[in-house]
């Protein structure tokens, strides 16, 4: 069972499809532990970004994922963080296929609504960045032994 941080970005919030990003994810099967509106501080963005630090579109994107709230959330699967990521779909909303929450959802690059951890160290970073250990919550979910 692996964990991934998954964040609607402020122009999912604003577009009102914190609902419909959400249910991509539980009708794929997976399960939210910890879920929360949160209005980024610079600080905390650029923790988040650090990986893109100096590249030319980092102020743009400080700037955007600072510019309203987030919908910052942690969940649960097997094979979390690759397979969030192909619901996800392509960074570049150009090469974002139908049927991903980018390639149905966003048309511009920068503005591409969701937010998933590439890697279990990221997803261990960037969570201690949103949340602490008590907010994780446990519980069991019934799923189909085949599921
Ligand atoms: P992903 O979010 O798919 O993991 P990256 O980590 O490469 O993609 O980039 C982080 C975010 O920075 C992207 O989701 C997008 O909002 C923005 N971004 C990435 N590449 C570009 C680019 N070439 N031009 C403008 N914005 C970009
Ligand atoms: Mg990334």
């Amino acid at each position: 069972m692996e964990r991934t941080f998954l964040m609607v970005k402020p122009d999912g919030v604003q577009r009102g499809l914190i609902g419909k990003i959400i249910a991509r994810l539980e009708d794929k099967g997976f399960k939210m532990i910890a879920g929360k509106l949160v209005q980024v501080s610079e600080e905390q963005a650029k923790r988040h970004y650090a990986e893109h630090e100096g590249k030319d579109f980092y102020d743009n994107l400080v700037r955007f994922i600072t510019s309203g709230p987030v919908f910052a959330m942690v969940w649960e699967g097997d094979d979390i963080i690759a397979l969030s990521r192909i619901l996800m779909g392509k960074t570049n909303v150009k090469e974002a296929q139908p049927g991903t929450i980018r390639g149905d959802y966003a048309s511009h690059t920068p503005h591409n609504l969701i937010h998933g951890s590439d890697s279990p160290e990221s997803s261990a970073r960037e969570i201690a960045n949103f949340f602490e250990a008590h907010e994780l919550v446990k519980y069991d979910k019934t799923i189909s032994p085949w599921t």
